[in-house]
């Protein structure tokens, strides 16, 4: 299904005009279709039908509570990278069983949380972490689950800022270091190593990479196992990239996920995904207004109410957005898109052909549904955007404008 699409010339998600959602909410305002993050999470799941395997949703990519709940509730699994994803999981009614935890840096009092709460495993990055998780929990009375993340030294060619598996990334065992590391933590009583787990990237359009990654993985475990090790589960981690330009094609799902049944079934591990971005990516644009057009240095601007602080993503990675006008134009300007901070780097767009929008009219930034709102600021002292779930033809505000008394809450002067 597309999540957004022209009807009557105006930009629709289902039966909902966003136009309307823009003038009744203001903006920036984000808007997701629920069915189409559903969409996307049942697709993962019925390219796994009939083996054991664990879709766990990659919460940093989006962690509203209504995105959350709406896949708990389609039997997603979550993967956390701190107690504060913990704590959004568990508000949203998502399972604990179903949820695992990564992370280079946890800390002593988020290891303790996530075993208080029950969680499925940790993925464990390091020797030192496996002491400190395995002293947590003999100091709680419990057995920590533990799945070794390891660093399959593979490259994911993908933006060298979301690129993590390759030796010299601080994520991960070194693979060649493994085995003696799970030697060394036989003497550790508060922990069960029960799987392995890599994670090598993200953006990933060609999935080659993630098959090598998940050969070496396979045989790792055949390895542990050898060494009389109970490796049940072998966790590949997300990555699957997704559309930003106009024409590109989506993820492939399906293709991905029979290719990595034919490296895994035979094994008898359960397989363990943690797909964020190609779940709700697509699902999610981000509403603004043009505030302005002008004309300076021989170039053209158009000036919208969206900012860097609201979508990080073209400063911080070079990314591509597509730009549609909420009501269809065929008319283009070659222009920059730029947002009201203070900083060269607050744009949007650079010398691209866009729609000829004037002051007043709405554009959408498409594709902003993941690591769009989640790494949003309040820099320049701008509230954060609303946010809007469109399901089953209707919308609704799932998270309000923050306000200038929310910029300030706990400061004291
Ligand atoms: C970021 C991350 C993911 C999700 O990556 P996507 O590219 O959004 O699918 C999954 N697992 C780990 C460990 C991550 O750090």
């Amino acid at each position: 299904m597309r999540a957004f699409e022209y009807r009557g010339g105006a930009l629709h998600s289902g039966e909902v005009k966003l136009e309307e959602i823009a003038r009744a909410v203001g903006t920036p305002c984000y808007v997701y279709s629920g069915d189409a993050i559903r969409s996307r999470f049942e697709e993962y799941a019925g390219a796994f039908a009939g083996m054991p395997h664990l879709i766990c949703y990659a919460v940093k990519a989006n962690g509203n509570l209504a995105v959350l709940r709406l896949l708990a509730g389609a039997g997603a699994g979550f993967d956390i990278v701190s107690g504060g994803e913990l704590f959004r999981v568990l508000r949203a009614g998502g399972e604990a069983g179903k949820t695992v935890f990564s992370g280079v840096g946890k800390t002593e009092k988020e290891i303790a949380e996530a075993l208080e709460a029950g969680i499925h495993s940790f993925n464990c990055e390091s020797a030192g972490e496996l002491e400190v998780l395995s002293a947590v929990a003999e100091r709680l009375g419990k057995k920590a689950p533990v799945a070794l993340r390891v660093n399959p030294d593979v490259d994911a060619v993908t933006h060298p800022y979301i690129s993590t598996g390759m030796r010299e990334h601080k994520f991960g065992i070194a693979m060649s270091d493994v085995e003696g590391i799970c030697e060394e933590a036989r003497g550790l009583k508060g922990i069960e190593i029960r799987g392995v787990s890599c994670h090598i990237g993200s953006q990933i359009l060609d999935f080659a990479p993630m098959l090598e990654a998940a050969e070496r993985m396979v045989e790792l475990a055949v390895r542990l196992r050898g060494r009389r090790f109970a490796i049940g589960t072998l966790d590949l981690g997300g990555g699957l990239g997704i559309a930003y330009h106009a024409g590109q094609s989506g993820p492939r799902i399906g293709e991905f996920a029979r290719a990595l049944r034919g490296k895994i079934e035979g094994s008898g591990l359960e397989v363990m995904v943690e797909p964020g971005r190609s779940i709700v990516g697509e699902a999610g644009v981000l509403l603004t207004r043009v505030l302005y057009r002008k004309r300076s240095g021989g170039k053209e601007f158009a000036i919208v109410d969206a900012a860097m602080n609201d979508l990080i993503r073209p400063a911080l990675y070079q990314a591509h957005h597509e730009i549609l006008a909420l009501g269809e134009r065929k008319d283009t300007a070659r222009a920059d898109v730029v947002g009201p901070v203070c900083e060269t780097g607050d744009f949007f767009a650079r010398n691209r052909e866009i729609p000829d929008v004037g002051p007043g009219e709405y554009v959408a930034l498409a594709s902003a549904g993941a690591y769009g709102f989640s790494q949003s600021s309040n820099y320049n002292s701008r509230p954060r955007a609303a946010e809007v779930l469109v399901e089953g033809g209707k919308w609704r505000v799932v998270r309000e404008r923050e306000t200038y008394e929310s910029l300030v809450a706990g400061e004291r002067v």
